[in-house]
């Protein structure tokens, strides 16, 4: 496919009118870089600035977007909140970006037990509307304000929530409505509250980052919000008593907690003291959340597990009763990225999601991991994440004097090194949108047949290449 075909701008964005109506397509280099932008610390390319954003109203016109698309052989790129932070949403080439921001229809049916929504609905927007009807939302990115359903669930992202408490956001998706890459508007799954066991396409639409489907209607069973929440901090000398302590709290078949989140000594010092809190010198924190729903049941989570974390000798532990001195630590972990960010300047983040027992010996390893960088010299590293379900998230600061080129080798280098970690520790993980800078970690672990299964799916549902191309085929 011709990547960079002639296009008339203002032809374009007239053609595009008559599907989604005047005042919803922009050709304004402003929009057209703005939509096109991620938290990725280099540069865009011009190649990557898209010809036009288009923000439909419903399938029927995704799917008129997407066969005129087809019709041109001009690449759509799918656009919730541009949050991923592996580049998903950065297009590979010029292109037409579709937003969804405009399909964002919340109905619950309580009769039924699930709730539809339109993709652009942000998660923070539709949790508080279901926190008001006393139900829970299983997704909880750290980019909650701003990141939407659709994708969240292209992403099938838990964020902060343990998976062992709560599983997946996929456990919950009954069903979906997604526009193909061709145009045709499919529904998947069902309208009962127990989904279907044997092949459902849902599964394969749900995490399959826009490669596979514009995704314009999410169903989801309703939660009953727990009654109950309790919530606690521990001090550790350090990050690997922190990781043993999570492996003893499973190994101690402790109730599983709702959130448990960790962060170094880096992170303590950088957010507790911009939240004015105490803290234990050079200490690190892990941070725990339970809930209940009889009187009681999350006091008594919280406890099972602080008897497990005490074997590994916290400098301090405590259940914190005080809501606002909660809200003020959790705070310190919502913002410590950006935090970071702030103080320090532009930064590449890294996942590394080990298996259970390797969790000690993998924080060893990524403690180690900048003395091994070779385009940078022993870069500064902070440390924090979703240690309970469990993940490291690592955070190195970009030096601001390296060009977009030299920015571009170590952000690859950073990744081959934490995808070589998730290779040597059994994990995956995966949850930012990651896939189009793994596709050598997914050939190295699955095998090429497993890839080539992707692509060969890639190609049933999408001939012409026209939706994220290029993010099945790596950097
Ligand atoms: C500060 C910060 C904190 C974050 N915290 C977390 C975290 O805790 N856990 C975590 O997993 N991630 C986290 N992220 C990453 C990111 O926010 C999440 O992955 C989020 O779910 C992406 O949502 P979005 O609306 O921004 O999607 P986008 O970034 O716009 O899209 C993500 C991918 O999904 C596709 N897509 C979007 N909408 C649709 C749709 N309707 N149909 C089909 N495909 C679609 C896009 O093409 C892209 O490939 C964080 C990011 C930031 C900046």
């Amino acid at each position: 496919m011709d990547k960079t075909p002639e296009i008339r701008l203002e032809l374009l964005s007239s053609d595009l009118e008559a599907i989604v109506g005047k005042g919803n397509v922009s050709i304004s280099i402003f929009d057209r870089i703005s939509y096109a932008l991620d938290p990725m610390p280099y540069d865009l390319a011009p190649e990557e600035i898209p010809y036009a954003v288009v923000k439909p109203s419903s399938a029927e016109e995704v799917s008129e977007i997407l066969k005129y698309a087809n019709k041109h052989k001009i690449p759509v790129w799918v656009h919730g909140s541009g949050t991923a932070l592996h580049g998903a949403t950065r297009p590979k080439c010029k292109c037409i970006v579709l937003s969804t921001s405009r399909m964002k229809d919340v109905k619950i049916y309580e009769d039924h037990g699930y709730f539809e929504c339109g993709p652009g609905v942000r998660v923070e927007e539709l949790s508080d509307i279901l926190e008001k009807r006393g139900y829970f939302l299983p997704l909880m990115p750290g980019s909650r304000p701003v990141a939407t359903v659709g994708g969240g669930i292209a992403v099938n992202t838990s964020g902060h929530l343990v998976d062992s408490c709560i599983g997946k956001p996929s456990d919950y998706v009954l069903g979906l409505q997604v526009v193909l890459p061709t145009g045709e508007i499919i529904e998947t799954g069902t309208k009962a509250l127990r989904r279907p066991a044997g092949i459902d396409l849902t599964r394969i639409f749900v995490g399959s980052e826009g490669v596979l489907g514009v995704i314009t209607k999410v169903r989801m069973r309703l939660i009953p919000k727990p009654n109950e929440e309790a919530q606690g901090v521990a001090f550790f000398k350090g990050c690997l008593p922190i990781a043993r302590a999570v492996v003893r709290m499973y190994v101690e078949r402790t109730p599983p907690p709702i959130f448990t989140e960790f962060m170094d000594e880096k992170c303590v010092e950088i957010s507790f003291s911009s939240q004015g809190l105490q803290y234990p010198e050079e200490s690190a924190v892990v941070m725990v959340r339970t809930m209940g729903y009889m009187p009681g049941e999350a006091k008594w989570k919280l406890k099972c597990i602080f008897n497990a974390f005490k074997k590994e000798n916290p400098i301090e532990i405590r259940v914190v009763e005080d809501e606002h001195e909660w809200k003020q630590i959790w705070a310190c972990r919502e913002v410590v990225g950006s935090l970071i960010t702030q103080k320090r300047g532009p930064a590449i983040t890294g996942e590394i999601v080990p298996a259970l027992p390797k969790l000690p010996d993998a924080m060893r390893d990524v403690m180690e991991l900048p003395k091994k960088m070779k385009t940078v010299k022993n870069p500064e590293m902070y440390l924090y994440g979703h240690i309970g379900a469990p993940t490291i998230h690592l955070q190195l600061i970009v030096p601001t004097e390296l060009t977009d080129e030299e920015r571009k080798k170590f952000v690859k280098e950073v990744w081959e090194k934490t995808e070589a970690l998730n290779i040597k520790y059994g994990g995956v993980g995966g949850e930012w949108g990651v896939t189009r800078y793994r596709i050598e970690f997914l050939k190295e672990k699955y095998g090429e047949t497993y890839y080539n299964i992707l692509l060969g799916l890639k190609k049933l549902l999408d001939p012409n290449n026209i939706l994220n191309p290029g993010n099945l085929e790596g950097w």
